[in-house]
């Protein structure tokens, strides 16, 4: 047996969060966001010891909220991402046992071990959280905008770049020691990036097979860190760096798999790595990545993808096609064209 991690006990249905308070824990804590609570606060019985809204990520707020948390015996994390990842700070500090129903398909936080926290505004993912089971109800996951479901595949299409980074470093002889190149590792991450690019229309519609097919990969991708030993390599590469870098230079908040999404069509038109593809991919999907869908400009978005390279230098990040190649004012230009003759001029 190659593999031996393990996922998260993860449940497809309806009705979830009507049944939950016939089994959790009681009394029981909802963590989630102050605009969900109103559309599911009337789910949740007298056995309700409170509920917390998230308004910080940053570690220091977080440690201070834990005294004023009341007496529970569970938490039930009920959002997208953050609340997700307070439920999880929240148990890994008071030992509790952990409910989490993800909302909408955003990202893999119900399905990871740790907690994105922020220290001074940096996310470390740091902590440790495994939930009793993760509650994926269908007609929950519909009520969220398409949008934010669709980006969902941003975490899981940019295998295609990181699988592509892992090699080149492992050629160059620029792996790190503890992460070396592991052709089986990357065969997995490659299947799993197969599993969605099948599925592309059903994600964009977010029926049942979509929702199941997204969230299977999204469960696979959380535990990956820890299954392959906090080796982040077959799952992220500089498809993040580009976020990262976008993030730094704007501090404007994103819908993560925009800019990820963005950062592996970039990526994959400078590693020469069936970019037209993977933009044709992103758009079939329904990720709109022009920047000012982002929130962003285009200058922004390109000036991004120039201090790409130098940002993951500086900030210690691994080897990967940014590291030798620099992106150039001809391939700024030529995605730049390649992305509005796809999805058509910006009209706001
Ligand atoms: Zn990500």
């Amino acid at each position: 047996m190659e593999f031996t991690g393990n996922f998260f006990t993860t449940i497809y249905g309806r009705n979830l969060i009507g049944e939950l308070p016939q089994f959790v824990h009681r009394p029981y804590l909802v963590v989630t966001m102050e605009d969900l609570w109103e559309k599911f606060s009337g789910s949740f019985d007298k056995n309700l010891a409170g509920v917390y809204f998230v308004h910080s990520l940053e570690y220091e707020d977080l440690v201070k909220e834990l005294d004023k948390l009341p007496a529970c015996s569970c938490v039930i994390g009920l959002g997208g991402g953050q609340a997700l990842d307070v439920a999880k700070f929240f148990v890994w500090n008071k030992l509790l046992p952990l409910f989490q129903v993800p909302t909408a398909m955003t990202v893999n936080a119900a399905f990871g071990h740790r907690t994105a926290v922020r220290f001074d505004s940096k996310v470390r993912y740091i902590g440790w959280a495994v939930p009793e089971a993760v509650y994926v109800d269908f007609d929950v996951i519909q009520q969220a905008p398409a949008s934010l479901n669709r980006s969902g595949v941003g975490d899981i299409f940019c295998y295609h770049t990181a699988l592509y980074d892992w090699k080149l470093a492992a050629e160059r002889g620029r792996t790190e020691a503890k992460w070396p190149y592991d052709a089986s590792l990357a065969a997995e991450s490659q299947q799993v990036l197969d599993s969605v690019l099948a599925k592309l229309d059903d994600i964009r519609e977010v029926n049942e097979v979509g929702i199941r097919t997204l969230m299977n990969a999204n469960r696979w991708g959380g535990a990956a860190f820890h299954n392959a030993g906090w080796n982040p390599r077959h799952i992220e590469g500089m498809d993040h760096f580009l976020f990262y870098t976008l993030e730094y230079l704007t501090h404007k908040p994103f819908i993560h798999g925009q800019p990820v999404c963005l950062g592996v069509y970039v990526g994959s038109e400078l590693q020469g790595n069936r970019a037209e593809e993977m933009l044709a991919a992103i758009h079939r999907v329904g990720v709109d990545i022009r920047p000012e869908a982002m929130g962003v400009t285009w200058e922004e978005a390109a000036e991004a993808m120039r201090k790409m390279g130098w940002y993951a230098q500086q900030a210690g990040l691994w080897y990967t096609t940014a590291s030798e190649k620099p992106v150039t004012e001809e391939l700024i230009a030529h995605v730049r064209e390649r992305i509005y003759a796809t999805y058509g001029p910006w009209e706001g």
